[in-house]
């Protein structure tokens, strides 16, 4: 159909344990860009998928080649290496991110393109309707209030993976070299007009939510720690001012042990007030080794995922 070597059009899938969707997704996915008139190329990410995905996606690569390509990695890395992995390898000019579970309808895709096309070099979703849990759409709403104030990071929806960008745009978040980060706040820090748009969001088509409680906040983590280092600077403050706090604590005991001579009332709320500060202390290194950790990995400069398998249409030397 399309020059596999020139799409006008690429869409980053990440794929991981998504066997029941995967149908539904191929059969709601290709009409909707064969339909656009513009050339374009599918990129998945297997994500080290313990079910049958990647068969289907073999399969999927086999009925459409002119158009699919799979990124097969080895493990599991996480949805947005595996986003990493796939922006890597795109040839389009525009570049469209979605999940697989169908909670991002592919029929709103055309939405994203219109906003690109009136000259935006990012546009985000924004799920009208968000379909997840209490806890999560809440998790959610806390978080963007701290992204709010401690990056300058602006976004209505962060979570809201369907999103399209310029290829510049990507290629800068290519290039930034970025690991365990959180791509729309990534690419949103290199775009110049950004642009935001109303999308419909579907409960998950079958099977549940890859992310456990700790994989989001791990995420989240990564979304505040890896943008801004307000907690660092926002801790230092809090612990002055308990330091002062302590100082005074400790003259008004001085002078009371000096004045009044032994009392023993004051010992719980001493230990009160140790155990707390305790563990203000254990907040702090705990605060500490996240950057600590996230330079390590920097430092390190490690291949962060491994591809076993690249399915493709090799392109035509120019
Ligand atoms: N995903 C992935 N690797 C992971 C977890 C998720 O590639 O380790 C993919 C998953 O297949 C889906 C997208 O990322 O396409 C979003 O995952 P999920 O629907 O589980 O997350 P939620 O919608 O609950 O945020
Ligand atoms: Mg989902």
């Amino acid at each position: 159909m399309s020059d596999p070597a020139s799409p006008h059009l690429s869409v980053v899938i990440p794929v991981y344990n998504e066997e029941p969707n995967l149908p539904t997704l191929f059969a709601r996915l290709y009409p909707v860009l064969d339909a656009l008139g513009r050339p374009y190329e599918i990129v998945f990410t297997n994500d080290g998928s313990a079910d049958r995905s990647m068969e289907l996606l073999r399969a999927q690569h086999a009925a459409r080649p002119d158009v699919t390509r799979v990124v097969d990695f080895n493990a599991n890395y996480g949805q947005h290496m595996a986003i990493m992995a796939a922006f890597e390898r795109v040839r389009g000019e525009v570049v469209v991110t979605l999940d697989a579970d169908l909670q991002d309808p592919p029929e709103e895709i055309p939405k994203l393109l219109e906003k690109i096309d009136a000259g935006h070099d990012y546009v985000g979703g924004v799920r009208l309707n968000r379909q997840d849990s209490l806890f999560r759409t809440w998790a959610s709403k806390l978080i963007n209030v701290v992204r709010h104030h401690t990056t300058n990071i602006e976004m209505t929806d962060q979570g809201c993976m369907l999103r399209a960008y310029r290829r510049a745009v990507v290629d800068a978040v290519v290039r930034s070299g970025a690991i365990n980060t959180f791509i729309p706040a990534l690419a949103y820090s290199f775009a110049g007009n950004p642009a935001e748009v109303g999308v419909r969001h579907d409960e998950r088509h079958a099977g549940i939510s890859n992310y456990s409680f700790y994989k989001l906040v791990r995420l989240n983590f990564d979304l505040i720690t890896g943008f801004s280092l307000a907690p660092l600077q926002l801790f230092t403050l809090f612990a002055l001012v308990c330091a002062a706090g302590s100082f005074l604590l400790v003259l008004v005991l001085a002078y009371r042990r000096l004045v009044l001579g032994a009392e023993a009332e004051g010992i719980f709320t001493l230990f009160g007030i140790v155990f707390f500060l305790l563990s203000v202390a254990m907040v702090g290194i705990g605060l500490i080794g996240e950057y600590v950790g996230r330079t390590y990995q920097v430092v390190r400069a490690r291949q962060q995922y491994h591809v076993r398998e690249m399915l493709e249409t090799k392109t035509r030397a120019p």
